[in-house]
C-alpha cells in the first residue's frame, strides 16, 4: 500500500499537479542531510533543515535564535512553539510550490500531526524514509563529521572527505565542527532521538506511509535505495 502513495505521490508531480513532500525521518547522524542535498539535485527539490534554519537565525543573533541556542547547546528539542511557525512559514514560500524535501521536522508527535493536517487540506500524501542505524555507528560517524559554515553541506573525515582539507567542495566555506557534535551532546540527542522521535515510526506506520531504508552502507547505495523506494510501484 505504502508503494501506491508513493507512486501517486511522483506521478503527480510529473504530471505538476500535486507537490511532493519526501520527509526524511531517522536519528542524528543517519545522513538525512546528505540525502537531501542529493535529492534535492536530482528532483530540484528545496531542501528545508529546520536544524539550517535555526542555525542561521542563530548566526544572525535573532530573538528565535537566542533562545534555540540554550536548548541546541544541550541537545534538547527547540520546543514546537519555537519551531512550528518557523517550518510552516518556509513551506509557504513560492519555491516550495512543487513540493520540499525536509530533514529534521518533524521530530515530535505534536510537529507530526500538525504537519499532517496541513497536508491533508491540501491532499497531499508525503513520502517518508526512515534512516536506520545503530547508536554506535551515529557516535563514530558524527565525531568525524564537519560541516560547512556557509551552506551547511556535510563531510564524514573518513568516508566523504571534502578534496581540500577545511575547505567545502561545494562553495569554498569553511568547514567546522558543529557545537552539538560533542561525545556528551551526541549522547544526549539521541537520548531524545528514542524518546520523542522515534515514536514518530509508529506514527507514520499506522498511516502505511513509510519506507524503511538500512543507511549503514555507503553513501550512494542509500541514495539509490531511496530513489528505488520512491519509485515503487504500487
Ligand atoms: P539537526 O541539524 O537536524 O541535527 O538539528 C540540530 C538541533 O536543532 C537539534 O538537536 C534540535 O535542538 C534543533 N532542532 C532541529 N529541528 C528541530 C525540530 N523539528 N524540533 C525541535 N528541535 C529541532
Amino acid at each position: 500500500m505504502a508503494g501506491a502513495f508513493v507512486s501517486t505521490s511522483l506521478q503527480a508531480a510529473e504530471e505538476k499537479t500535486q507537490p511532493t513532500v519526501l520527509i526524511l525521518l531517522g536519528p542524528p547522524g543517519s545522513g538525512k542531510g546528505t540525502q537531501a542535498v542529493m535529492l534535492h539535485d536530482k528532483f530540484q527539490l528545496p531542501h528545508i533543515s529546520t536544524g539550517d534554519l535555526l542555525r542561521d537565525h542563530i548566526k544572525r543573533n535573532t530573538d528565535l535564535g537566542k533562545k534555540a541556542k540554550v536548548f541546541i547547546d544541550k541537545g534538547q528539542l527547540v520546543p514546537d512553539s519555537l519551531i512550528m511557525d518557523l517550518l510552516f512559514d518556509r513551506v509557504s514560500q513560492k519555491d516550495c510550490a512543487k513540493g520540499y524535501i525536509l530533514d529534521g521536522f518533524p521530530r515530535t508527535i505534536p510537529q507530526a500531526e500538525s504537519l499532517q493536517s496541513r497536508l491533508n487540506e491540501k491532499h497531499i500524501k508525503p513520502v517518508i524514509i526512515n534512516l536506520e542505524i545503530k547508536d554506535k555507528e551515529v557516535l563514530e560517524r558524527l565525531t568525524q563529521r564537519v560541516s560547512c559554515e556557509q551552506c551547511g553541506t556535510p563531510y564524514h573525515l573518513k568516508n566523504s572527505p571534502p578534496k581540500i582539507q577545511g575547505i567545502c567542495d561545494k562553495c569554498g566555506g569553511h568547514l567546522v565542527q558543529r557545537s552539538d557534535d560533542t561525545k556528551e551532546v551526541i549522547a544526549k540527542r539521541l537520548k531524545v532521538y528514542h524518546e520523542q522521535t522515534e515514536p514518530l515510526i509508529a506514527f507514520y506506520e499506522s498511516h502505511k506511509l513509510l519506507h524503511h531504508i538500512n543507511c549503514e552502507g555507503p553513501i550512494e547505495k542509500v541514495f539509490q535505495d531511496i530513489v528505488s523506494n520512491m519509485n515503487k510501484k504500487a
